[in-house]
This record gives structure tokens, sequence and C-alpha cells, in this order.
């Protein structure tokens, strides 16, 4: 079974949003049990599409973002129960824009982890390395240092419980993904670090994405790595289109 995820970051309105989700319900639904489809829309577009009914029983929501916090005085925060009264079953934690642009802390995203695990929320982990940290030889080191803060004392019954997205910072928007060799050698790492520190069978079983300019010109050869679980999608998601391309070859690998 291969993901792909669609991260829409800061973009989309709620009628652009109802016209993405419109095409998608257009178009056959792919097999299930081949291909899990996932959308990280914004808050306010997020509630709206669940409300209105528009997204295809096969396409699965997710937030980009959750409080670490259940509930309370936290002005601007969203909890899980809010992301999850949208039927949404995923939440992205330490995407690098929030780790880089927002100065999100190892400690906040660990809060924010163990908040939505507690709910019930699927976290998707993304740990990845600048090119600085690549260049310095420090991937590895980078790499598990984020998995070690954010899954600190965390306990899982089954991998199902978590996704972890391999998203190299340099790759992330620049239109160079990470070439092949990268990816395994990091998924790898990162497959036997999860082993590790949650045992197995879980560490054996949680679903590695990579993300960091993937499009249906490259995706083939990435998803059908023995190490790629799926894909985590930027760009190339906001477009019914391309993403539905995706689609078609996740469900074909
Ligand atoms: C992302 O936002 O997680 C991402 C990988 O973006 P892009 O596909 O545009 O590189």
């Amino acid at each position: 079974m291969k993901t792909v995820a669609g991260n829409w970051k800061m973009y989309k309105t709620i009628e652009q949003a109802t016209e993405f989700f419109s095409q998608m319900s257009g178009m056959a639904a792919p097999r299930t049990d081949k291909v899990n489809v996932l959308i990280f829309p914004n808050y306010v577009a997020m509630g709206a599409v669940a409300v209105s009914g528009v997204v295809p029983d096969w396409i699965h929501l997710g937030a980009q973002d959750v409080a670490a916090e259940a509930e309370g005085a936290f002005t601007g925060e969203v909890s899980p129960q809010m992301i999850q009264s949208a039927g949404a079953t995923h939440v992205l934690i330490g995407h690098s824009e929030r780790r880089h642009i927002m100065g999100e802390s190892a400690d906040l995203l660990h809060r924010k982890l163990s908040n939505a695990l507690q709910a019930g929320l699927i976290p998707v982990l993304c740990v990845g390395e600048t090119l600085d940290e690549r260049d310095a030889g420090r991937m590895q080191e980078v790499i598990f240092g984020q998995l070690d803060t954010g899954l600190a004392g965390v306990a899982l019954q089954n991998g199902a419980q978590l996704t972890v997205a391999y998203e190299p910072v340099w790759a992330i928007g620049t239109g160079v993904n990470a070439a092949n060799e990268q990816i395994e050698d990091a998924h790898r790492l990162i497959r036997d670090h999860l082993s590790q520190l949650l045992g197995n069978p879980v560490g054996s079983s949680i679903p590695i994405l990579y993300g960091g300019s993937v499009k249906p010109a490259n995706f083939a050869a990435i998803v059908g790595l023995p190490s790629v679980d799926g894909g985590l999608i930027g760009g190339a998601s906001l477009k019914p289109d391309a993403f539905a391309e995706l689609i078609a070859i996740a469900e074909q690998v």
C-alpha cells in the first residue's frame, strides 16, 4: 500500500478547495487497497469541505498543524478534537516550514505529537536536513535528533498510529528532488532508528513517505523504491490533474 499525501500549505480558499474536490469526485475512485490518499488543506477550507460533503470518501483529510494542548485559553490554536470534528484523521507535525520559518522548537513539536496521538490523530512527523547540514556530513545526526525528540517517551501499539515523512529541506519547493540513492539511504536509516526507538514490529511497520519536489515526472521512480511507502507532495498536489496522475502512479506500483 502506497500513500499519496498532498500538503496544500497556505493555498486555496473555500471556493478553490471545493472546486478541487469536485473535480476529484468526478474521477474514478482509485483502488483503496493499493493507494491511500490524503489531503492536508488549511483549517478554514477543511472545515468547509467537510461540512459540504464534497470530499469523495476515498480521500482522507489531515491538518497541517495542531495545538500542543487539548483545550483552553490558547488564542489562535486548533485542538485535535476540533480537527477530528472535521472528519480529519491525520496531522502534519514538524514540517520544515514550521521548524525553520515559524521557529517551532523540538519540545513544542514533541508536545504537539503527543497531544495528537493521545486524541487518536495520526501524526505525520516530518524530518529532514538542510543543505548545510548535509554538506557538513550531519544528515543522520539531524534526522535522528528530530526522531529522538519528537518521539521521546512515545509508545505505540502498532505502526498505523504514526507516519514519518523524510523531507530534505533543500528539496522542498526547489524543483530539485533527492536522488534515489539519497532517499534509500535516508529511509533505511530512519527505518532502523524507528525500530530501535519503538521496537518491532511497530518500528518496522510505520509508513515512511518521501517529500521534496515530487511531481508526476519523477514519482514513479521514487514511489517504486523499496524503502518508500509514498509521497508527501506540496506544489504538485494543488492541481487536480497532477494529483490524479500521482495517485494513478502509486496505484500501479
Ligand atoms: C511539502 O510541502 O511538504 C513539499 C514536499 O513541497 P513540494 O512538493 O512543493 O516540494
